[in-house]
């Protein structure tokens, strides 16, 4: 990985290219997955209280035995514990899970009915207080957006949302880059599923690369922040290694025509 970072509008500086540890259960090999991840150049690490494994990063990060300043953890707060007191109460227990005084990026994990602003509140006070250095959102489309935008001090600086050829969230993107706010796509590789598309195949070809790497090359070239997932150390190696080509802007124009938009996941509910 060549070390691209993007400024956050709060001016935090995040890696454009990270690693994403959903599913990554198996703490025997934990610790070896994330060295493996360390040594092909990935500094970011995506986490959530939801996947269940903050304590296995913890152990995985201690073991690096690298300087704090030399990586980048993000968690999310899962669903059940939005609400203002019950947020700050989830963050340290993750903290002390991950072995950590403060993580780099927090992000509410999905909009849900309720606790909404609270929430919010309870990120805000949080950065205040120094557990975390800058505040997000995922899977927030331009109504919760723009409803946190007229309640809060702080806007959300990333937004991370399900992105990859088949949903290619122009519109979203467009929205997020006009309030600076940096959209981080996450299942990059459509979870593994668009490999086979015609076009992601003949430009594989082209530049003798994989479609993983055709892809997150595109994420690059948009300027998007990614972070793909693998539990194998030679696909973990290939997917960092999509800086020595370029994708030509007829070639991006082609990756763009191949969206669908369709979901991995479920649409996020437009309440708030
Ligand atoms: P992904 O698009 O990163 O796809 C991962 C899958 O693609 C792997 O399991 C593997 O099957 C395949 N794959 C990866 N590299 C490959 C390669 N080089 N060649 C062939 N196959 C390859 O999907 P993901 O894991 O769902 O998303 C990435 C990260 O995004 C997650 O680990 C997690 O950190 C984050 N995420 C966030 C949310 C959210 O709601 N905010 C939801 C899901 C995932």
């Amino acid at each position: 990985i060549q070390s691209n970072y993007l400024t956050l509008a709060d001016g935090q500086k995040m890696p454009q290219q990270g690693f994403g540890v959903y599913k990554l259960t198996d703490s025997a090999t934990f610790t070896q997955t994330i060295k493996d991840a360390y040594e092909d150049g990935y500094r970011l690490f995506d986490t959530a209280q939801m996947y269940g494994n903050e304590d296995d990063l913890g152990t995985a990060l201690k073991s690096l035995n690298v300087d704090r300043d030399d990586y980048f953890i993000t968690t999310k707060v899962a669903e059940k514990n939005q609400g203002y007191q019950s947020a700050i109460d989830s963050v340290k227990e993750s903290l002390r899970k991950l072995q950590l005084d403060y993580v780099n990026l927090l992000l509410v994990h999905w909009p849900i009915n309720g606790h909404f602003f609270e929430t919010w509140q309870a990120f805000e006070d949080m950065k205040k207080e120094g557990l975390t250095k800058s505040i997000g959102v995922s899977n927030y489309g331009m109504v919760h957006l723009q409803y946190l935008a007229t309640q809060a001090h702080e806007i959300p600086v990333v937004d991370q949302l399900e992105c990859h050829p088949w949903l290619s969230e122009k519109p979203m993107i467009d929205f997020n880059n006009k309030h600076h706010i940096v959209t981080q796509a996450w299942a990059p590789l459509g979870r593994g599923r668009i490999f086979e598309e015609p076009i992601i195949k003949s430009l594989a070809e082209k530049y003798s690369k994989s479609p993983a790497q055709i892809i997150l090359r595109w994420h690059l070239q948009n300027g998007l922040s990614f972070i793909p997932k693998s539990a194998h150390a030679a696909r973990i190696k290939q997917n960092a290694d999509i800086y020595d080509f370029q994708l030509t802007s007829d070639d991006m124009k082609q990756m763009n025509s191949i969206n669908k938009n369709v979901r991995i996941s479920q649409e996020p509910e437009l309440v708030y």
